[in-house]
């Protein structure tokens, strides 16, 4: 099953959305993988947004991705990078489109509430930064035949 990695940032923690957003998550029929609750680092912070260095909105981003905690998921599903950048919505909160997370909760180009990889291969390197192989679960869900049928493709 896919994975990907989603961040709740700080402003989604300190507004108190976490529940609401994880929701939206759950609701779509994507399973929680892995969760906790941490302060990111300025370290892991470059490492992780180490595509968007020498950008206008580099510094800006370091500081407010490592300004309060985070919640951090790992969450699977059938196109589960795909589909949770669509519940996310555009970037900029001003854009983003009515009904998505970004476009519901917020109105600034930074402060975006939550991240979602990207493509296959940034998902595998995100969750390898935040998560060790421990500390991830595979675990069967109950409503896993009705969440999506094995022989679709
Ligand atoms: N960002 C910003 N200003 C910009 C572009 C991006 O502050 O002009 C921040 C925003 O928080 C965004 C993050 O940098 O979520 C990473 O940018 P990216 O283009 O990767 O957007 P995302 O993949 O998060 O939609
Ligand atoms: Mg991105």
């Amino acid at each position: 099953m896919e994975r990907t990695l989603i961040i709740l940032k700080p402003d989604c923690v300190s507004r108190r959305l976490v529940g609401r957003i994880i929701r939206r998550f759950e609701d779509k029929g994507l399973t929680i993988a892995g969760m906790k609750l941490m302060r990111i680092s300025r370290e892991l912070a470059e490492r992780h947004y180490a595509g968007h260095a020498g950008k206008p909105f580099y510094a800006g981003l370091i500081d407010y991705i490592t300004s309060g905690p985070v919640v951090v998921m790992v969450l699977a599903g059938p196109g589960a990078i795909a589909v949770c950048r669509k519940l996310m919505g555009a970037t900029f909160g001003p854009q983003a489109e009515p009904g998505t997370i970004r476009g519901d909760f917020g109105l600034s180009r930074t402060f975006n509430l939550v991240h979602g990889s990207d493509g296959p291969e940034s998902a595998a390197a995100e969750i390898a930064l935040y998560f060790g192989p421990g500390e991830l679960m595979d675990v069967p869900m109950p409503d896993a035949a009705w969440i999506n049928r094995p022989d679709e493709a």
